[in-house]
């Protein structure tokens, strides 16, 4: 019976990145339009890199333009954001993503602020941020519009639930805050300081953890029927000497209680990806004055 409570991000993204695939063919076809996502690597991160190679192949196999830019992690600050001006004046561009984190060198707020808000497609620019706070149309954070997108699926409309989102994070917290607010969730913003906070967790109709703490949220922090979002990643090590990912949330406790839950891995982590390539529909659609292909 489990097994029916648990949001299978897998599928889930799959599914998402098949509807950008005809979006784009749409695209072409109506409009003579190739969507185009730039990535720009510094240095020789090893997690990085395999974002980085994960994001082009994906984007390539949804039939858009891939640029992959590699900079060396020696590169200045003044290189970085030659690269982001000379992506902002391409057309064929219409989505930067500047992997972070960036080498000690270079100011990562600079080179993010630099990025046409239009190009955003991480939502991290300011400008974006200000756009969602006051309601109009903006380029969001890629994991919290793939947990609005998880949320929506599993239960419809969010209006009048009460929501919590345990973080306050910038790229994940507070926007996942805003767009539950947005669907006229009642929102409450959880982190480090909060009181109380099993109490106030058991009173929500939808839990959204983002803390970064492995098994943080336990089962009876969960109101029966709640749907649970957990966006944690986080290594643990296995009796093996080996490791293995767990989230924020303990799993196998709160799955007796909860309506719905996403696991770790296989939960939010594939949705990041797939709405980063929605994004970069969004952003194509916005700069071109076209309506989102359904
Ligand atoms: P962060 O460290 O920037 O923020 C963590 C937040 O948790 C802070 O706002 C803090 O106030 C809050 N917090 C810390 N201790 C707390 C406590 N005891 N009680 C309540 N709140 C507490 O982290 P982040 O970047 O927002 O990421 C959170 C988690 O999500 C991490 O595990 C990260 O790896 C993961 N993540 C996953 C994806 C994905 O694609 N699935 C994307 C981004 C982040």
């Amino acid at each position: 019976m489990n097994d029916d409570k648990r949001i299978d991000g897998k599928a889930f993204s799959a599914s998402v990145r098949e509807k950008v695939k005809r979006q784009v063919e749409t695209l072409q076809r109506d409009h003579g339009i190739t969507p185009g996502l730039a990535v720009v690597l510094v240095g020789e991160d090893p997690a990085s890199q395999v974002y980085v190679r994960n994001k082009a192949k994906q984007t390539v196999e949804a039939g858009m333009r891939s640029d992959e830019i590699r900079m060396e992690a020696t590169a200045t600050q003044a290189e970085v954001l030659e690269v982001v001006d000379r992506l902002n004046a391409d057309p064929g561009i219409h989505g930067i993503l500047v992997q972070l984190p960036l080498p000690d060198q270079i100011d990562e707020t600079a080179v993010l602020d630099r990025i046409d808000p239009a190009k955003d497609v991480d939502g991290f620019h300011v400008i974006n941020t200000g756009r969602l706070q006051v309601g109009l149309p903006a380029l969001v954070p890629c994991t919290p519009r793939g947990c609005l997108m998880m949320l929506k699926d599993r239960l419809g409309d969010l209006s009048g639930l009460n929501a919590i989102v345990i973080g306050r994070s910038n790229i994940v917290g507070k926007p996942m805050a805003m767009l539950l607010l947005q669907e006229s969730c009642t929102v409450t913003i959880a982190h480090s300081r909060t009181k109380d906070l099993p109490e106030l967790c058991r009173r929500q109709d939808i839990v959204v953890a983002a803390v970064g703490r492995p098994h943080f949220v336990k089962g009876d922090w969960i109101a029966e029927g709640a749907t649970v979002i957990d966006v944690g990643i986080n290594r643990v090590p296995k009796d093996d000497g080996k490791t293995r990912l767990v989230g924020d949330v303990d799993y196998d406790e709160a799955v007796e209680r909860a309506g719905a839950i996403t696991p770790v891995p296989g939960g939010v982590g594939p949705m990041t990806i797939a709405c980063l390539l929605a994004n970069t529909i969004t952003a194509c659609c916005m700069a071109n004055g076209i309506e989102e292909p359904a």
